[in-house]
This record gives C-alpha cells, sequence and structure tokens, in this order.
C-alpha cells in the first residue's frame, strides 16, 4: 500500500495520539541505543497489512536519511536528524526479521527505492530541497509530516505491542524533528505552513517542547 498517497488525508489526531502518553521525562528505562529495549513479541502474527506497514515504514525511514545525507552540507541538523533516520531504519529492520519479512532496502544505494511511489517522493524532494537552504529545510518538514501521518495509519491498524512501540518510538522521534526544521526555518524568517498534518495538529506538535524517551534518538546528540 502506498501510504503515503494514500493516507493523507486520513490523519486524524497525529498531534494528540502520543503527545500526552509518552513514558515521560526519564521514565521508562531502556532504550538506550538502536533498538535495545524492543518488547517481546506477543505471539500474534500481522496481518497483511501489518505487514505491508513494516516494508512500506522501513523504506520511508531510509528515504529521510537519504534525503537528509544528500542535503547535509546544508546544515548540521540534517547530519544529525540524519542519524536518528538510520537508527529508525534499524529499528524496524529488528521487526522485520523478527517476522521474517523481506527488507525492501536490501541492496538499494542511497537514494534508490523498491517502492516506486517512494522513490518519485525522494526524487521530487531532493529536486525542490537542492534550491536553498530554505528549500531544503521546508523539505525536511515536509519529509516528517509525511512520516507522522503515515505512523499514525499505521498505529491505528495495529495492537501487537512490540509494532506499536516501535511505531510510537518513531513518531515521537518525528514531532522533534519537526520542531527542530520549524525552529530552523524559523530562525530564517520563515512560517513553515504544513502541507499534510491539519493545522491544529502542527501547531500543537511545534508549539510544545521536546520530547524524550523511546531510545530512538531525536537527532540533537545522544540518545
Ligand atoms: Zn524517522
Ligand atoms: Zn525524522
Amino acid at each position: 500500500m502506498t501510504l503515503v498517497t494514500t493516507r493523507i488525508l486520513s490523519l486524524v489526531g497525529a498531534a494528540t495520539l502520543s503527545l500526552g502518553c509518552a513514558a515521560g521525562p526519564g521514565g521508562g528505562g531502556g532504550g538506550k541505543g538502536q533498538g535495545a529495549g524492543l518488547v517481546a513479541a506477543s505471539g500474534e502474527a500481522p496481518t497483511s497489512e501489518v505487514e505491508a506497514d513494516l516494508v512500506f515504514m522501513r523504506e520511508e525511514e531510509k528515504l529521510a536519511r537519504d534525503v537528509y545525507a544528500a542535503f547535509a552540507d546544508v546544515d548540521s541538523v540534517f547530519v544529525n536528524i540524519g542519524a536518528a533516520e538510520q537508527r529508525h531504519m534499524d529499528a524496524v529492520g529488528q521487526l522485520l526479521s523478527r517476522y521474517a519479512l523481506p527488507d525492501p532496502t536490501a541492496g538499494k544505494a542511497a537514494g534508490e527505492f523498491s517502492d516506486p511511489a517512494l522513490q518519485a517522493l525522494y526524487d521530487s524532494l531532493i529536486e525542490k530541497g537542492s534550491t536553498s537552504r530554505v528549500a531544503a529545510l521546508t523539505v525536511g518538514a515536509e519529509i516528517e509530516e509525511v512520516d507522522l501521518v503515515d505512523l499514525a495509519a499505521a498505529l491505528e491498524g495495529t495492537t501487537m505491542p512490540d509494532v506499536r512501540q516501535v511505531f510510537e518510538n518513531l513518531s515521537r522521534a518525528s514531532r522533534n524533528h519537526l520542531r527542530a526544521f520549524h525552529d530552523a526555518l524559523g530562525a530564517e524568517g520563515v512560517d513553515y505552513t504544513p502541507v499534510h498534518l491539519d493545522a491544529a495538529d502542527y501547531d500543537a506538535i511545534v508549539s510544545s517542547g521536546r520530547e524524550r524517551g523511546g531510545g530512538m534518538g531525536d537527532g540533537r546528540g545522544g540518545h
């Protein structure tokens, strides 16, 4: 399924989904490093929809990583957040391994994708972001928006605790990344207007503080 293209309109309450139910500062304990602390499998087998979501999100995290790598010279924010995207890929990869699912990124170089929709999105974002520093930062914000929309849709589709753990951690990190891009654009005098998230959801995210926890990294150093 092509979450990016078909689920943009289905976003409901992404911002409220977990702003209030994170483990909280210092809570949660584990999770230093990539994927450490992945909860045990519940014994439930993923549905075909969940399988598709996992395969898709693995590659969508790669898209974020590869776009940010392409813009690494623009601003250090891309370097820091790009490192987090690698950890996100790894976290989804753990689930692909756990459920013996195919890895769509196997053998794919930077900028190469199995899913044609993600390939097209990557190509368009690189072109769009290459014109200026503000354009690159704007693309960063847009990627995080798409991530949040797709993660919210994927979360609606499963009760599996390990899958939800990873998707919730990725969502938390994406909200932090969105805040970082929002702030970087603000420093350039640009008031970013969301293109995928509902305006109220976007405002709720960027007007609230950075979230901790989850062990996925937030692109600001450390874990
Ligand atoms: Zn990510
Ligand atoms: Zn991100």
